[in-house]
């Protein structure tokens, strides 16, 4: 069954357990989508920068489920931070995509040192103001550059996509998006692999009768966290999805709180500056 789904904002709904296809190669996304598809998953999550989206595209027309019941979410590459590259980045990913709206558009990355966020989110606010795509969102933004953002432009994220797993909890910034009315989407919820021998995280596994995996991602959901983990592996595919018959009691999410080490797997988005 598909999983729950969380109000943005704008009371747009998204779903809480998503698809990433990061590093999925392109000749691959197609089947890989439509494999997640069949599995239950709603929304894909892609970027430009994956190099994929015109197969996720295929692979979504190429299911049974119709286009309005799915939640695509793209993001703007680095490259095309400023306002007429990126209305013209976007209409590139739709015809990438072949869809004629998107579900949610996200600045990847804020690049601090180039300092052209403000006026990429302007244009961001254009395309939603425009109905182009349903709710705007941000990923890898720090407190600072959200707080900035909020002060000199109309309209809150809906989202914040940041890298957030048992390792790195990230507890101000969950503080700031709550208080804020934005959602927090969980990149690398299953840090990469690296939680995957840890002898807590196994316990608790040995404990419900679940994997490794099913436990990081059932406390994320239970933190109210949107996730997107990535497989290729149909069966890894379904398992990440099913977490939904199970419930990790109070003690046993404070085991997991105590994981936190402040350890990034990803770039630090302060310095982080690739364009
Ligand atoms: P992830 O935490 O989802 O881990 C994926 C790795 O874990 C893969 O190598 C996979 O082989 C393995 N895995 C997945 N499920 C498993 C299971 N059930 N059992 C055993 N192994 C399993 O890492 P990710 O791919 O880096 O992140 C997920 C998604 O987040 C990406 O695909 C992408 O959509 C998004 N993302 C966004 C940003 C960003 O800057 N906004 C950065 C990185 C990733």
């Amino acid at each position: 069954p598909p999983a729950p789904t969380i109000a943005l904002n704008n009371d747009v709904v998204i779903p809480q357990v998503g698809f990433g296809v990061w590093q999925v190669p392109e000749d691959q996304t197609a089947k890989i989508v439509r494999t997640a598809i069949d599995a239950g998953y709603r929304s894909i999550d892609t970027a430009t920068a994956y190099r994929n989206e015109a197969g996720v595209g295929e692979g979504i027309r190429s299911s049974e489920i119709a286009r309005e019941d799915l939640f695509v979410t793209t993001k703007l590459q680095n490259s095309d931070q400023g306002r007429s590259a990126t209305l013209r980045a976007f209409d590139r990913s739709m015809d990438q995509l072949g869809f004629d709206y998107l579900d949610l558009y996200l600045i990847h990355w804020p690049l601090p040192q180039l300092d052209k966020y403000i006026e990429t989110w302007r244009a961001i606010e254009e395309l939603y103001n425009d109905g182009k795509v349903r709710a705007i969102g941000v990923s890898n933004f720090q407190i600072p550059h959200l707080r900035r953002l909020m002060s000199e432009t109309q309209i809150v994220p809906a989202v914040n996509q940041i890298e957030l797993h048992p390792q790195l909890q990230q507890g101000s910034l969950r503080e700031f998006h709550a208080a804020n009315g934005i959602v927090t989407e969980a990149w690398s919820p299953l840090a990469q692999g690296s939680l995957f021998s840890d002898g807590t995280i196994g316990a608790l596994a040995s404990k419900y009768g679940k994997t490794a995996a099913q436990i990081m991602l059932r406390w994320h959901v239970q933190l109210g966290n949107v996730v997107i983990p990535k497989s290729v592996t149909p069966s890894r595919i379904a398992e990440n999805i099913g977490v939904f018959d199970f419930e990790l009691a109070d003690d046993d999410m404070t085991v997991i709180a105590e994981l936190d080490r402040g350890e990034r797997t990803g770039p630090d988005p302060d310095t982080f500056n690739l364009a």
